[in-house]
């Protein structure tokens, strides 16, 4: 039988902690604040103590084989170490792999939390049964996973997937990043609320405005009618649709799914999006591209990296 493992996802506010089952399901998680700044030390200790009480729930019949963690990026998935993700500045540099394998005595594999969500959507949700796909997760960021082949890429140090930060507007609006009309600045929640502020008050958006309003109650207005929301999020519809037109004319790729807070939008983003993509790839090509949302939605992760942590174990 498949051992247990553990999944985790550690983000910039919280993280996440489930006990996986050999059936692959989530029989049991616990979440609490990140709170960074208390230290990579203090990290690996609430883990272990949330582990220990996760065990303390359900009992097992067997230890615990592996544990599977994503982060940020970006970091080294060889190493296991973190570099220097900004939303987590007090675990810059942190050799997680190294530190948590210390601590819990057991195999640890380290993973870019877009990729890992990446795995488990290709595994376990919405890309069950396809060769190649690829994951966008778009939520404060754009993020996405390239699985080829039934490979994960990495790319040649990790970075593959910033399809974020790729330019699809040559004249467009000036990004955090210090580029020109990224994908994200259409896609992200953040933008999503800059963007409608602006239009609310006749502007060009910016991304150092103050919006008043989330990426969520934008779909909200929009849901409820609001013709500047409703044209917000179909624009971004778009803006998805070219970034999805050009990675299917790159990589040949028929299968992209959907995932993080912004693809809560549904049809009012995926519709357009889909009318999109024909307007910006080949007919042939086009034709056969899927657009999908997720299946798993915050799961994703934590059975991306249970997949990890078994595949440490060669199970
Ligand atoms: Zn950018």
């Amino acid at each position: 039988m498949p051992p247990w493992v553990i999944g985790i996802d550690l983000g910039g506010t919280k993280t996440e902690i489930g006990l996986v089952s050999p059936e692959n399901e989530i029989a049991a998680r616990r979440r609490f604040a990140t709170e960074d700044w208390r230290g990579p030390q203090s990290l690996v200790e609430r883990i272990d103590a949330t582990i220990g009480a996760l065990q303390a729930e359900i009992s097992l019949g067997a230890d615990l084989a592996a544990v599977g963690i994503c982060a940020p990026g970006p970091l080294d998935h060889i190493t296991g170490t973190l570099l220097e993700p900004v939303n987590i500045p007090g675990l810059h540099h942190m050799p997680l792999q190294a530190m948590l394998e210390a601590q819990l005595h057991a195999p640890v594999r380290v993973e870019h939390d877009a990729k890992a969500a990446g795995l488990g959507e290709y595994y376990f949700g919405a890309g069950l049964g396809e060769r190649s796909m690829v994951y966008i997760i778009i939520g404060t960021g754009v993020g996405a996973a390239i699985i080829m082949d039934g490979r994960l890429y990495h790319g040649l140090r990790g970075a593959a997937g910033e399809f974020g930060h790729a330019t699809i507007d040559l004249h467009g609006v000036q990004c955090h990043c210090g580029s020109i009309g990224c994908a994200e600045t259409f896609l992200s929640g953040p933008w999503l609320a800059r963007r409608y502020a602006a239009a609310c008050q006749s502007i060009a958006p910016s991304w150092d405005m103050e919006t008043g309003i989330t990426g969520a109650q934008v779909n909200e207005l929009a849901a409820a009618g609001d013709p500047l929301a409703e044209a917000v999020i179909a624009q971004a519809g778009e803006a998805l649709g070219a970034m999805v037109g050009a990675q299917a004319m790159t990589l040949d790729i028929e299968c992209f799914v959907v995932g993080g807070s912004v693809a809560h939008c549904g049809d009012s983003l995926f519709i357009p999006a889909r009318a999109a993509v024909k307007r910006y790839a080949f007919d042939a090509l086009a034709r056969r591209v899927r657009i999908l949302p997720n299946a798993l939605d915050t799961d994703a992760p934590i059975l991306g990296c249970a997949w990890l942590a078994r595949r440490a174990l060669g199970a």
